[in-house]
């Protein structure tokens, strides 16, 4: 499969992709869904030091495309994220929350992005959760030492009600901003799968019409990775009125998981 960068673009990046590589394996199951909407493309060049002029999707016109660091690792990465610019959502947050993991995870865990507990602690998924996860996770048969979890959007985006903070979900805009650090983060860990929870973070890996209660849990087609999976954000089960419907809840998230489970 032809790569989507442009040239001029792998230049400005240094020298790894920013994709990650085309699937390794062709599609083994009748169960998996072609997506018709591939990765949206991240088609501008980053000047160095100035904003990226506007991507599809994007109001605002700028991104975090000119802050990512010449050579993609994830220390480098992880360093350079705190001078992100790339939209406004820096400014109200303690610290970018960066993805974490094993290096070369097979299963990488995206998420909407980090909460009131992560913004303070600096990690993604630390905090309840962070906690269903794991749990899930365990249930699923899946070793979460050997996943990579991260979010669409690093920056903690909320509202002040008396003294708390309360979740605000990112616009699209910021959700496109943020995008070259989730690329960056496939093209550098290259996970065989990559899980999408919940509706933001799906919706920016595969397509703003991407509906997460049409797919859920479906082995989707895509340049992501060998295998893409969507399902609902731990939080929304976290969301639901009674222990009955948390419980129903939980249990289809862990078979959403043994799907995962079972490509490993
Ligand atoms: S949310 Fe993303 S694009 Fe916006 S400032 Fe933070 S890291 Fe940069």
């Amino acid at each position: 499969m032809r790569s989507r960068i442009p040239n001029e673009m792998r230049l400005a990046y240094g020298k790894n992709r920013l994709f990650p590589p085309p699937p390794r394996r062709l599609a083994d199951s009748n169960r998996r869904t072609r997506l018709c909407r591939p990765l949206p493309n991240l088609s501008a060049k980053a000047p160095v030091g100035g904003m990226v002029s506007a991507l599809p999707g994007t109001s605002e016109g700028v991104t975090a495309a000119a802050y990512l660091p010449e050579r993609l690792s994830l220390p480098q990465l992880r360093e350079a994220v705190q001078g992100c610019r790339g939209c406004d959502l820096y400014r109200n947050a303690t610290q970018a929350v960066f993805g974490e993991g094993a290096r070369h995870a097979d299963v990488m865990l995206v998420g909407e992005q980090p909460g009131d507990k992560e913004d303070l602690a600096g990690r993604p998924f630390v905090g309840p959760a962070g906690r269903l996860l794991d749990q899930a996770l365990e249930e699923a048969g899946i070793d979460r030492t050997q996943t990579y979890v991260t979010n669409a959007v690093k920056h903690f985006k909320w509202q002040a009600r008396g003294k708390r903070r309360i979740h605000q979900k990112p616009s699209w805009s910021e959700s496109v901003a943020c995008r070259p650090w989730l690329e960056a983060e496939l093209a550098v860990v290259e996970p065989r799968v990559v899980v999408c929870l919940g509706a933001t973070a799906a919706q920016s890996l595969l397509g703003r019409d991407f509906r997460v209660t049409q797919h859920r849990g479906e082995l989707l087609e895509s340049p992501l990775a060998e295998h893409v999976v969507a399902t609902v954000h731990p939080s929304s089960i976290l969301r639901q009125q009674d222990e009955a419907s948390r419980q129903a809840e939980l249990a289809a998230f862990v078979d959403n998981l043994r799907v995962v489970a079972a490509l490993l």
